[in-house]
């Protein structure tokens, strides 16, 4: 995209002070009724992106309709400045109870690579302004973009100041890899150990899937971030719940119909919350969101859907579905048929791999895909069948799809461990010698839980294709990217401390043309 230098000696309408510290004068804004949970811009395309928001005037009413019931008529706007003086498009809406008087505005016609702000107006109120930049056009040659990674935020577990923290990065755009929300409650000893409780019910229907997002967006600094840049994103499985597969409910006693009830609801919530366009509107409980992104010549960025296609998790528990690290005898876990993307996902991705002329090629999805031999609690050793690991096969294809596209400077990124990784994505898991097919890095969690470090530590020695690892930590990813290499940076936020610093504490380079991150 524009390179910053670029950005601040074409705007001297504005005071480079505005763009030096972007978050300043967004993040601490209450914004009136009926905006409580402030505005988002997603899918930045070359020319539009989604603006959203969802109107509330009680946003925890315990029935989840935010204190809305008629519909209302919400006005919005576009503008090249912050002030909205030089508005470029506008229009009216009608915001619906059916979709919690939710807002999703698809923009079209707006200029490639770059910035525009935009606001809405209804009930007497104004809400904040946003801002989100355009793709560049498809054959740009684009010097730089900024891009920052995050997943797990789990609001009884820590604040959120790493969002706010992202948001001042300036990234280009965010992108959110899943359990943006969680749907249960601490309890007990756990609770404890909390910084504050979600203070209604876990969420298992619509009313109260709302209220969990009506909860999360009022954060200041979430808000902050949806405000400072377009975002793209996937989910995990808290959106729905724990480990769910598919239709599958980590309890054995629910049947798969009873589930995909629930999960119907959750996936509504996370349209109505999230800024996706009209072609992810759920049909049930089927909501599509993979999809693919382009950034000029730079970077192509297949988004993935980890969770609404996969088989059941292998050799189950008898009284959990949910995952577990099951021992190499574990014959299921290897079965070839298995798929974690489903067959529809993996043809249009594999499909792409072909046809991408990026010069770097992303992959966002929910989860490690490293293999990784570990030790469970019961000091099983094998592997954990939640994540890629549960599903070999599958990953064995996209890597095998990898290299026979020839993908140019492939990259995986994932979410879900709690935990930052840096990996290389090994042709044949069992040999350390295998080629590297791609170079992978995972984020920590903004504030759930990590993982405890020693049990994972101890099992490095047997995973050579684990170049990092770190669970004491807890923040987001920050990547520049340049048509000579991909900066990843690391970066630690004290979840318990409320408007704590960031700061890198490790920094990896993949170079262009050459597999495997080097350590900077
Ligand atoms: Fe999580
Ligand atoms: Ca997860």
């Amino acid at each position: 995209m524009i390179s910053r230098r670029q950005m601040v000696a074409g705007t001297t309408l504005l005071a480079a002070g505005q763009w030096l510290n972007p978050a300043a004068g967004l993040a601490n804004v209450v914004p009136a009724l009926p905006f409580p949970m402030g505005v988002a811009a997603g899918d930045p395309r070359p020319d539009g992106f989604v603006i959203w928001t969802r109107l509330a005037l009680d946003p925890l009413a315990p029935d989840g309709a935010g204190g809305m019931h008629d519909p209302v008529t919400v006005r919005w706007e576009v503008a090249e400045d912050e002030a909205m003086m030089r508005p470029v498009r506008q229009g009216s809406y009608v915001a619906i109870g059916a979709l919690a008087h939710s807002v999703h505005i698809e923009l079209e016609g707006l200029a490639p690579g770059r910035q525009y702000f935009y606001r809405f107006h209804a009930l007497n109120g104004t809400s904040e302004v946003g801002r989100a930049r355009t793709a560049p056009a498809p054959d740009a040659k684009v010097d730089h973009l900024r891009f920052v990674f995050a997943s797990c935020s789990h609001w009884e577990e820590g604040y959120f100041t790493a969002y706010r923290r992202m948001a001042e990065e300036d990234p280009d755009f965010s992108l959110f890899l899943g359990d943006y929300i969680y749907e249960y409650n601490n309890s007990g000893k756990h609770l404890e150990h909390c910084v504050r409780q979600h203070p209604v019910r876990e969420a298992t229907d619509l009313a109260s899937y709302r209220l969990r997002y009506a909860l999360y967006k009022q954060d200041p600094d979430l808000r902050a971030l949806h405000a400072a840049a377009a975002c793209l994103m996937t989910w995990d499985d808290h959106e729905v719940q724990n480990d769910y597969a598919n239709a599958i409910s980590q309890d054995p006693s629910v049947p798969p119909d009873i589930f995909m009830r629930r999960r119907a609801a959750a996936y509504q919530a996370y349209y109505e919350h999230m800024p996706l366009r009209r072609r992810s509107l759920p049909q049930g409980a089927d909501m599509r969101i993979y999809d693919r992104y382009r950034f000029g010549r730079l970077m192509e960025m297949p988004v993935l859907d980890g969770r609404q296609y996969r088989n059941a998790e292998a050799c189950p528990l008898p009284k959990s579905r949910s995952g577990h690290v099951v021992p190499l005898f574990c014959t299921e876990r290897d079965d070839p048929q298995r798929t974690m993307l489903g067959y529809a996902q993996e043809k249009w991705l594999f499909d792409g791999f072909r046809r991408s002329t990026a010069q770097w090629n992303v992959v966002a999805q929910d989860l490690l895909m490293a293999g990784f031999l570990q030790k469970g609690t019961d000091g099983t050793i094998g592997h954990w069948t939640d994540g890629w690991d549960g599903y070999p096969a599958c990953r064995k294809r996209v890597l095998d799809a990898v290299s026979a596209s020839r993908l140019a400077n492939p990259v995986f990124l994932g979410g879900d461990i709690h935990s930052f990784w840096t990996t290389d994505l090994k042709a044949d898991f069992d040999n350390p010698a295998s080629a590297t097919i791609a170079t992978e890095f995972v984020g920590g969690s903004i504030s759930a839980n990590a993982p405890p470090y020693e049990p994972f530590a101890a099992m490095l020695p047997q995973n050579p294709n684990v170049r990092y690892f770190e669970s004491r930590l807890h923040g987001y990813v920050a990547i520049d990217l340049t048509p000579r290499q991909m900066m990843t940076r690391f970066r630690s936020v004290d979840r318990r401390s409320d408007g704590s610093p960031a700061s890198t504490f490790k920094s990896f380079v993949v170079e262009d043309g050459r597999r495997g991150a080097l350590e900077v």
